[in-house]
């Protein structure tokens, strides 16, 4: 039994124009001690996925259908409060998480008290031991000082403590660095290694950053549109990347982009999806998009080269498509992955 087991969860919003369908069926696992990434760029249905996670769904919005199996339990069953601390979220933007107006100590103790049940001296001596955990120097007394008084990255430091004050087993990451400049970025990332590894935690790594996702996961979800399209082991991903959408995110890392003077972005924008697929979502983008993808939805298909459990959702790795074109004609790698 994994630690977190996603079903076909489906989330959407019934608006008064129309029905959006911001997460549209899609599953994945998390093992203790692993990160999964989850990567895709903005209105992909990343964040409504960890708001959904962690039972944050607000009206108009209602998780429709699927299962979301923590530690073997189906929270979407009104099992929410339950687990309320075991799982915890480290949002994009630690001035927006932190509340201004109290100090970084009482925003811990607060957590502390909810969860945990800690009060007065002791849950002092915990925040300050959780500050420097998470590497605040002098935390004795910054424990007693004001969000805009610590930096951006001291201020996602602060965030990490809050959340690793519910003691949670999986942490919940949703843009946890994009705010932040480059060294502080790495600085996060290996902080957030160090707790995984002590604390045996379970991690989702939401970013729209292939760059990111390569430091930090174990495995990797593409997130298209309201679906995963493909979904690989990290080292299988990035050697063979099948998905057209895939490999137009590579492209998008600084470092391969300038090493192989390719396009940085993949052209247009995602789309809102309004209604339940019938078609590939990603065609209007598609280098590669063929008849077929108008008029077919593509389910995942195995495609694993070196690694079990690779799967792409592309009519051009399923069976009954000949006419499908030939990768090595579409793809600039030559369609040596395809
Ligand atoms: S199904 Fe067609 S449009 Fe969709 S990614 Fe594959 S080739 Fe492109």
């Amino acid at each position: 039994m994994s630690l977190l087991e996603v079903e076909d969860l489906r989330t959407v919003f019934h608006t008064e124009k129309e029905t959006i369908y911001a997460v549209d069926g899609i599953s994945f696992d998390i093992e203790a001690g692993e990160t999964v990434g989850l990567v895709g760029e903005s209105g992909s249905g990343k964040s409504v996925t960890a708001r959904s996670l962690l039972g944050l769904i607000d009206n108009p919005g209602v998780i429709e259908t699927g299962s979301i199996r923590f530690d073997g339990v189906d929270l979407t069953e009104g099992h929410w409060d339950e687990y309320r601390g075991d799982i915890a979220m480290v949002f994009q933007d630690p001035q927006g998480s932190l509340n201004p107006v109290y100090t970084v100590g009482n925003q811990i103790r607060e957590t502390l008290r909810i969860h945990r049940g800690l009060r007065g001296r002791e849950a002092r001596r915990t925040a300050v031991d959780l500050l420097e955990r998470v590497g605040i120097p002098d935390a004795p007394r910054r424990v007693d000082e004001y969000p805009h008084e610590f930096s951006g990255g001291m201020r996602q430091r602060a965030v990490i403590a809050t959340a690793l004050a519910c003691d949670p087993d999986l942490l919940v990451c949703d843009e946890p660095t994009t705010a932040l400049d480059v060294t502080i970025q790495a600085q996060v990332l290996d902080l957030l290694k160090e707790l995984q590894r002590e604390e045996d935690l379970g991690i989702l790594f939401i970013t729209h950053d292939m760059g990111v996702i390569e430091e930090v996961a174990d495995r990797v979800n593409v997130m298209y549109a309201g679906e995963i399209v493909e979904r690989a082991p990290l080292d299988e991903l990035f050697d063979h990347p099948r998905h057209p959408y895939t490999r137009g995110l590579m492209r998008s890392i600084p470092a391969l982009a300038s090493r192989e003077g390719r396009l940085p972005v993949v052209e247009g924008e995602v789309p809102t999806p309004t209604e339940r697929a019938t078609d590939c979502r990603f065609a209007p983008r598609c280098p590669a998009a063929f008849d077929a993808c108008t008029r077919e939805h593509p389910e995942h298909v195995d495609v694993a080269e070196e690694a079990d459990e690779h799967t792409a959702a592309c009519l051009l790795y399923a069976d009954g498509y000949d006419h499908a074109p030939d990768p090595s004609t579409v793809f600039d790698d030559g369609g040596e992955n395809a």
